[in-house]
């Protein structure tokens, strides 16, 4: 059902998904803090979708905040940059949430530090224009690209990229992503409440780039008090604010242009396809400060949430500092903590080291207790088919799993296991406790690999 007197064409919705609890209490209402300079970073080459960087610099070699340490002359990729200043230990090799191993680079730092509240006002605060009338397009796609920006709703596509000529068709809006539909995560709320001016300048410089007429920020109606403040940040524009139905996975780029605009996006194609460009608020941030302020992407804000976690917070730090200080920071994990996830419920990965470094596409960690993870013994399929009624893709989960248990890789074909986004609504509502979403990941990890070795 349409929303009355709405501003834009969508319904406001999407056929199917799911309503999981919300669980947003834990940290809604944490203002953002800066993590005071850390002691050492570890900055992962390949943070992004496309080719990994090469290491630009060596051990002993200093390095002062925002130097460039990593780049590739490939199309697809997106530069590193130092966020603290110090010296380089080692070219180390590192396992990310979602066990691939890669090489970083091992900073300890050395030298005079931004402290926390200095990176946090150059950051977040201050006043962020609106006006963007002096400013060229090739400039905006230029500062982007050399701020090493990249999707950082969870994504991680080069925005550059997303923004160039090469992929550029004529679009007519950008559609800005404020769904943040995973349970849990409050980050981008956080930022939409606290510094909405700061959303619009990314806004309104990301059209300008684009070339797009339109902008229209999608926000679910879970976030009365985002809502107000952009309104109210975007008075004087011709921006427009979505109010969209609150249910998951609403974020999926797919699903919220089909709220928004009515438009659907072609199994395998792109939002470019129906005249669309997507981007998250958080990403639409780190444009405003590069555009503006030449601020390369060395920090973001993170939430630390769930009943696992002493003080649910959320925290400007960054890139390359562990999860293990971002836990500590927020007062340690609690004694029924039994699992901390790098993102939220649906989508996060467990992690099995929290050692492991904060990359720029993840926004938020999730500690879940004891209590959280008690789930039934998985059994037979009851063929019930609240799967197939759940999958978002229209796909029939059920199927795809007993493809991939079986190793029955043109069967997980057949049924297009590569449309599969890995949004976990299928295995939520599982009666029969069947990992789906972790059997699919696994067929579809197969199918990659052979395809590699092809
Ligand atoms: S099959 Fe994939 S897209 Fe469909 S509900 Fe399951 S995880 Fe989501
Ligand atoms: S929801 Fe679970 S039990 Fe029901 S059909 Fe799907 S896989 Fe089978």
């Amino acid at each position: 059902m349409a929303f009355k007197n709405q501003e834009f064409e969508g319904k406001g919705t999407f056929h199917r998904g799911v309503h999981p609890p919300e669980r947003k209490h834990f940290s809604a209402d944490a203002p953002i803090e800066a993590l005071p300079a850390p002691s050492e970073v570890l900055i992962p080459l390949q943070q992004h979708i496309g080719a990994p960087c090469k290491s630009l610099v060596k051990p002993k070699q200093e390095v002062a905040y925002g130097d460039v340490i990593g780049d590739s002359d490939a199309m697809i990729s997106a530069r590193l940059h130092a966020p603290i200043s110090g010296i380089v230990q080692k070219i180390a090799v590192t396992t990310l949430p979602n066990g691939r191993h890669m090489e970083a680079i091992h900073i300890k730092a050395a030298g005079i530090q931004f402290t926390g509240d200095q990176m946090r006002r150059e950051f977040l605060g201050g006043r962020w224009s609106k006006e963007v009338v002096g400013y060229d397009p090739d400039d905006v796609t230029r500062a982007i690209n050399d701020a090493g920006i990249v999707g950082l709703g969870g994504a991680a596509f080069p925005t550059h990229i997303k923004i160039s000529p090469f992929l550029k068709k004529k679009l007519d809006t950008l559609i800005v992503n404020g769904c943040e539909c995973e349970p849990y995560l409050t980050a981008d709320d956080r930022l939409m409440r606290d510094i909405p001016e700061i959303v619009i300048s990314g806004a309104l410089l990301s059209r300008l780039a684009l070339g797009a007429d339109n902008i229209i920020i999608g926000i679910e109606e879970n976030k009365p008090e985002a809502i107000a403040a952009i309104r109210k940040a975007a008075g004087g524009t011709t921006i427009k604010v979505a109010v969209l139905k609150t249910k998951y996975p609403q974020g999926s780029e797919k699903h919220l242009i089909k709220a928004v605009v009515n438009r659907t996006v072609p199994l395998g194609g792109l939002p470019s396809d129906v005249k669309v460009a997507v981007s998250n608020v958080t990403t639409i941030t780190a444009v405003a400060r590069a555009v503006i302020r030449g601020l390369p992407l060395t920090h973001r804000v993170v939430c630390v949430t769930g009943a696992g976690i002493h003080q649910p917070k959320h925290i400007l730090a960054p890139i390359g500092i562990s999860y293990r200080a971002l836990i500590e920071f927020c007062g340690g994990l609690t004694p029924d903590a039994a699992r901390v996830l790098s993102g939220g419920p649906m989508m996060g990965f467990a992690f099995t080291d929290l050692d492991m470094p904060l990359t720029k596409g993840t926004g938020g960690v999730t500690v879940l207790t004891r209590d959280d993870i008690k789930k039934a013994t998985e059994t037979a399929c009851l063929r019930c088919g609240k799967c197939v009624d759940a999958c978002p893709m229209n796909l029939v989960p059920s199927r795809l799993a007993v493809a991939a248990r079986h190793r029955d890789m043109p069967l997980a074909e057949k049924y297009k296991i590569r449309a599969c986004m890995e949004c976990g609504s299928c295995a939520y509502v599982c009666p029969a406790g069947i990992p789906l979403v972790q059997l699919i990941r696994v067929g579809k990890a197969m199918i990659m690999a052979s395809s590699a070795r092809k």
